[in-house]
C-alpha cells in the first residue's frame, strides 16, 4: 500500500508531466474510482483545464487547476500514475486516462489492480484532505506536538499513528518499523505515553521515513522487522510474533519493545 514516501515520489512524477498541460481528452468510465461524480460529470468539470500545481499531503495527492478546479487522487492499496502516448493501448488495471497538451507528457493515465483508490474533482479542498494531520515531509515532526495530539487519546499508538488526522502518510510499513526503533509495543495507549517516549518515537519515525526515501525499490530487504513474524528479533535474538491491530498484521518483538506503564493510570 502506498504511503508517504510513495506519494511524494509519484506527486513529483505528475508535476514535472502535467505543469502547464491542458487537459484535452479525458476517459475515466470506472465509476467506483470517479464517486461521487459520475464519469460524465467528471470528465465535464476536467476537460479543457489547465495545471496550476500538484502537491500532496500524506497520501493525497492534490492536482490544482484554473477556475478553481482540483482533482485529488488517492492512491488506495494498489494505485499508481504512469506517464503514456496518445492512443497507447489500455492496460488490464487502467483507470483513467488524460491526454495533455503539455511537452512532457502526452498523456498519463491511472493505473489500479484492486481498484481502492479515488479520483475526486471538486470546487474546494475536500474534508478528507483538510482534515489530514502535518505531513512528516513538509512540516517536519515535532514530539511535543504529537505528544499534545496523542495524550487524549486511549487507543493503541500504532493505530494513532496510522490515523491521517494525527499525521498525514504514515501506514502500516513506517509505523511497524518506528516503534520497533522505538522499543514501544505498538498496543501501548496514547494516553500512557510520556514526552520522552513520544520523542522516541519521533526519532523512530525519522529512520523508518529516512530508509523509506534511501532504499524504496530494494524489496523487503529494508525492512527490520514488517513481515518478519517468526524470525529473530535484529536487535535481541527473540522471535518476533504477529498480531492484528486495528485491522492490520502488526510485526513486534515481545522482549524489547516494551508497553509502557504510567504510575499514575489504574487501568493500566
Ligand atoms: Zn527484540
Amino acid at each position: 500500500m502506498p504511503e508517504l514516501v510513495d506519494v511524494h515520489i509519484v506527486t513529483a512524477k505528475l508535476w514535472r508531466w502535467m505543469r502547464g498541460a491542458k487537459v484535452r481528452r479525458i476517459d475515466a468510465s470506472d465509476r467506483r474510482i470517479v464517486r461521487p461524480s459520475s464519469p460524465a460529470a467528471f470528465g465535464r468539470a476536467l476537460l479543457g483545464r489547465t495545471v496550476k500545481t500538484v502537491g500532496c499531503r500524506g497520501k493525497w495527492i492534490r492536482i490544482e487547476l484554473d477556475e478553481g478546479v482540483r482533482l485529488f487522487s488517492h492512491l488506495g492499496m494498489t494505485g499508481d500514475w504512469v506517464a503514456c502516448k496518445r492512443g497507447a493501448p489500455k492496460g488490464a488495471s487502467e483507470r483513467a486516462r488524460f491526454e495533455l497538451s503539455g511537452r512532457a507528457a502526452e498523456a498519463v493515465a491511472y493505473l489500479d489492480a484492486r481498484r481502492f483508490g479515488r479520483l475526486i474533482v471538486a470546487g474546494h479542498d475536500i474534508p478528507e484532505w483538510t482534515r489530514l494531520g502535518p505531513d512528516p515531509l513538509q512540516d517536519g515532526l515535532n514530539a511535543r506536538s504529537l505528544a499534545a495530539s496523542l495524550a487524549p487519546r486511549r487507543r493503541a499508538i500504532k493505530e494513532a499513528l496510522m490515523d491521517q488526522t494525527v499525521l498525514a502518510g504514515i501506514g502500516n510499513i513506517v509505523a511497524t518499523e518506528a516503534l520497533w526503533v522505538a522499543r514501544i509495543d505498538p498496543r501501548t495507549r496514547c494516553n500512557v505515553l510520556s514526552l520522552e517516549d513520544v520523542a522516541a518515537i519521533v526519532g523512530g519515525l525519522r529512520t523508518a521515513i529516512r530508509t523509506e526515501i534511501k532504499h524504496k525499490g530494494e524489496g523487503e530487504g529494508r525492512f527490520r522487522i514488517y513481515g518478519r513474524a517468526d524470525q529473530p528479533c535484529p536487535r535481541c535474538g527473540a522471535r518476533l510474533v504477529a498480531i492484528v491491530l486495528g485491522g492490520r498484521t502488526t510485526a513486534l518483538c515481545p522482549q524489547c519493545q516494551r508497553r509502557r506503564p504510567h504510575p499514575s493510570r489504574k487501568d493500566w
